[in-house]
């Protein structure tokens, strides 16, 4: 019944948008945060903050070892960010906007990926007293390649060639501030869709998860794609608790066939 309801709402859209979370890329292998298995549990969210990177040269090489296990599974594309880009592709989605750092939505075709949370892929320079979370590197940046291969030959903790700083992945820690840019385009894309799917987070990272009902208060309905509630059921226009890849494939060939028939 909900899968119906979501091919009308996809039927009835010219100016879709999706919002993805850790949830879209589980079926990729890549364990979520908050789940059974998460990377919570084998991880103390403690370390993933800003300030713990700066302040420890343990989390730095903690967080080093994570994302060379990260880049190692090579994970691939699934049916999620196909669909995704199979509609973007048909000219029905204007973009995905994602939490997500594995840029996998790119790896799929999809073309408009706002990625409000960095990606893995890159290194930065953040400087060497960068304050109030805000980076301040000298504009240092590098693939992930670079620093796995100083770490392979002995430097367990590298730092920029350029000015000396602290280098960082290129994605956004907890306290770390949001970069404006994508956050800007995000909120513009909000704004200018008729229908947004929250697929596959839990809504409880802000600023980011105020992105759907930025939406919602513009006049786009919102639906919810996720494996678990989340606090903002209440908010939406549908929720559809299921596997996110089952239940795009599914809805997006129901809205095809009844639009065909
Ligand atoms: P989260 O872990 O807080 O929530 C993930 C949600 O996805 C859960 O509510 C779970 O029920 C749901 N879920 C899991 N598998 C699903 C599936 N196959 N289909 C449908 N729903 C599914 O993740 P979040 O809300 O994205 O917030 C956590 C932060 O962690 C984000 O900022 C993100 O940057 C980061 N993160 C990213 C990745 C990644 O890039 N793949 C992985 C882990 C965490």
């Amino acid at each position: 019944m909900t899968v119906a309801e979501l091919a009308e709402h996809l039927r009835a859209s010219s100016r879709i948008a999706a919002f993805t979370g850790a949830g879209v890329s589980t079926e990729s292998g890549i364990p979520d945060f908050r789940s059974p298995g998460g990377v919570w549990t084998r991880y103390d969210p403690r370390d993933f903050t800003f300030d713990r990177y700066i302040s420890s040269a343990e989390v730095r090489h903690n967080s080093w070892k994570m994302r060379e296990e990260f880049m190692a599974a090579m994970p691939q594309p699934n049916r999620a960010h196909r669909v995704l880009a199979d509609l973007e592709a048909e000219g029905r989605l204007l973009g995905v906007i994602t939490q997500n750092i594995d840029g996998l939505h790119q790896d799929a075709g999809s073309r408009n990926v706002i990625e409000i949370h960095g990606n893995v892929r890159e290194v930065q320079c953040i400087g060497l007293f960068p304050k109030h979370g805000i980076p301040d590197g000298c504009g240092f940046t590098a693939h992930h390649d670079w620093a796995m291969e100083r770490i392979a030959g002995g430097d367990a903790d590298p730092d920029c060639p350029s000015c000396g700083g602290y280098v960082k992945t290129a994605t956004v820690s907890f306290g770390q501030a949001m970069p404006e840019g994508p956050m800007e385009q995000a909120s513009l894309l909000a704004e200018e869709c008729d229908l947004l799917l929250a697929i596959g987070s839990s809504l409880e990272v802000f600023p980011a998860a105020g992105i759907p009902l930025d939406a919602k208060a513009a006049g786009a309905r919102v639906v919810i794609i996720n494996r678990d509630p989340t606090d903002l059921d209440a908010f939406v226009d549908l929720v559809i608790n299921g596997e996110a890849g089952t239940v795009l494939t599914e809805a997006v060939r129901a809205a095809n066939t009844t639009s065909t028939d």
